[in-house]
């Protein structure tokens, strides 16, 4: 009989080397109009027994894969990887490199899958923090993905009681703190549902990780956006607030409404400029502003929304100071993955140059620039 054990798609960039464990499949609301991760995937809860039969199944490949420690912190990779070669059955094979490269890293972090692991009701998801902690005692970090609905019906003693199971640090898909643009974009939830789960989560002693969609309003609403969110993070002081930057995928609810001309795509310059706005309005907090994508423009506006404002003011403004043309080198460049920062353009060579040139002189409608970029931006999400 196969061992093995489920593996959703989806996790944050910053759980890229944790361990996945799947508590539930899909998303409860499914229905947020840019997007499109579990929109053929019916939303379920797995149950406490189920899960911990995953569990149950992780120790089995943990116990295979622990005859090549040397114990003294290295491994035997030639013998894990024979015996991964070894394995009949690729979804075997799935869970042992799993297992094998977790435990290599150091078996620390675990992200509980899908999008809504908080639709479980905290004495299930407890009971399953506990046998997980137990079945791996090298464990330090558990984090999930909660929707800011569910996420403010659960108490303050509740999410108390996780942190004691084990549950570490929530994230949270806020995209924007401001209703009309919750409302544009069908999150079902509303800046007041955000800020009591916030405070919640946090009263709980849990770590708050939040999400901001730069550019999500469009156009007509980029001021909105950047306002509403601020206000949100100040009641709230998540540890984190992670940029994604919006981008209209084919497919999605937005992408028609671009196409049918009912919103209207942000320039880059919009999007940068929602963040500065968002970094100058944030006041008597100490959140960590992340930028963990690639789709994100500028990767180093990152720093804390107390001590480091200057510094992401100057990244941002020496951006925006930018020759029109250059500007368009580097979007262009750093949505094809070829740079990672403004500066980097003079490291470019110069066949490189003129191709990206070409590029920015076959598009001159400045509009029409700015959708070329949103489809190369799209490939990332
Ligand atoms: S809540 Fe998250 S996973 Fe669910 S539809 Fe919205 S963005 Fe997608």
């Amino acid at each position: 009989m196969n061992r093995v054990f489920r593996i959703g798609p989806i996790r944050p960039p910053s759980e890229a080397d944790s361990l996945l464990l799947q508590v539930t499949n899909g998303c409860t609301w499914n229905k947020c109009k840019f997007c499109q991760l579990y929109k053929h995937t019916k939303f379920k809860a797995y149950s406490a027994d189920s899960i911990k039969a995953d569990i149950d199944n992780m120790v089995y490949y943990a116990d295979r894969v622990d005859i090549y420690s040397k114990g003294d912190g290295s491994w035997d990779i030639d013998g894990l990887n024979k015996e991964l070669a070894y394995l009949p059955d690729e979804d075997e094979r799935q869970c042992f490199y799993m297992i094998a490269s977790w435990l290599i890293g150091g078996g620390e972090n675990v992200f509980l899958q899908d999008g809504n692991t908080t639709a479980l009701s905290s004495g299930r998801l407890s009971d399953v923090l506990i046998y997980l902690r137990q079945a791996f005692p090298s464990i330090k970090r558990i984090t999930s993905y909660g929707r800011a609905e569910n996420l403010a019906r659960v108490t303050a003693e509740e999410f108390a009681e996780l942190k004691e199971a084990g549950l570490d640090r929530i994230h949270s898909g806020f995209e924007s703190g401001s209703d009309e643009v919750l409302k544009i974009i069908n999150k079902g939830v509303t800046a007041e549902q955000e800020i009591k789960a916030g405070r919640n989560v946090k009263a709980g002693g849990i770590e708050l990780s939040v999400y901001f969609m730069p550019g999500v309003g469009g156009r007509e609403l980029t001021e909105k956006n950047a306002l509403g969110t601020a206000r949100v993070i100040n009641e709230i002081n998540p540890d984190f607030l992670r940029i994604r930057t919006f981008a209209a995928k084919r497919g999605t609810g937005l992408y028609e409404d671009f196409v049918d001309g009912r919103f209207t795509l942000c320039s880059d310059d919009e999007k940068v400029l929602e963040i500065r706005r968002l970094i100058e309005e944030a006041k008597g907090i100490d959140t960590m502003l992340v930028s963990d994508h690639i789709i994100n423009l500028l990767q180093d506006v990152e720093g804390s929304l107390k001590f480091d404002k200057e510094k992401m003011f100057r990244i941002i403004d020496d951006y925006l100071s930018m020759e029109e043309g250059e500007k368009r080198l580097y979007q262009a460049a750093r949505r094809m993955a070829r740079l990672s920062r403004p500066e980097d353009l003079k490291c470019l060579d110069s066949t490189s140059r003129d191709k990206l040139k070409r590029l920015a002189a076959s598009t001159p409608d400045p509009y029409k620039w700015e959708v070329k970029m949103n489809e190369l931006i799209s490939r990332y999400i």
